[in-house]
């Protein structure tokens, strides 16, 4: 196997080494999800989804993919881990995309910029209800933007934009930020 190319430990898919999640084995045997692909060890890898995540608890694919044991973290480990990660870089590129001038927030500003022409993709908070929702898929078909589901409520959109009030709709520029958080949108979707 060429190293650029990985088996998905649960579903036996090759997988691109970019997206696929690393599993190491720690030296008490406990496994580690490694984001940065920089841990020594013993390795396994996993598609980037929900399903596979979970299928990492199930059937001891990653003793077999380890040929180790392997105690197993409690709780939904690795998918909670991945999410925690995708959530925090959700948070930190929407604030910095919001200070290039590549994010814009609120009802009526995204209303407004949609009818301009100006998001490359349009964005809801995790517990945005149906009327908003309902509002802005009409607005992204309309225009064929992109439409994401954010791993992040309300409230901690507004935080992450430096915000007193929640945010539950986003417009994305077409800026290098917006392109990276995209990004993150899409692999926070993956694990919905
Ligand atoms: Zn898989």
């Amino acid at each position: 196997m060429s190293d650029a190319t990985r088996t998905c430990a649960v579903c036996r898919r090759a997988l691109d080494r970019d997206d696929a999640l690393r599993i190491v084995l720690g030296p008490n045997g406990e496994p580690v999800v490694d984001f940065r692909r920089k841990l020594p060890g013993r390795g396994a890898n996993v598609c980037w989804s929900r399903s596979c995540m979970e299928g990492v608890r199930e059937r001891g694919s990653l003793a077999r993919s380890m040929r180790a044991k392997v105690a197993l973290p409690e709780g939904d480990w690795p998918l909670g881990d991945a999410r925690r990660m995708v959530r925090r870089r959700q948070a930190e590129l929407a604030g910095l995309a919001m200070r290039a001038g590549d994010l814009k927030s609120g009802g009526n500003v995204v209303d407004r910029l949609v009818k301009k022409g100006w998001p490359t993709a349009l964005v809801l908070s995790s517990d945005a209800g149906e009327t908003v929702a309902g509002d802005l898929e009409k607005q992204a078909r309309g225009r064929e933007l992109d439409l994401f589901r954010s791993l992040l409520g309300s409230e901690e959109l507004g935080k992450a934009l430096g915000r007193t009030g929640p945010r539950s709709v986003l417009a994305l520029g077409s800026g290098p930020l917006a392109r990276i958080l995209t990004d993150e949108l899409k692999r926070g979707s993956a694990l919905m």
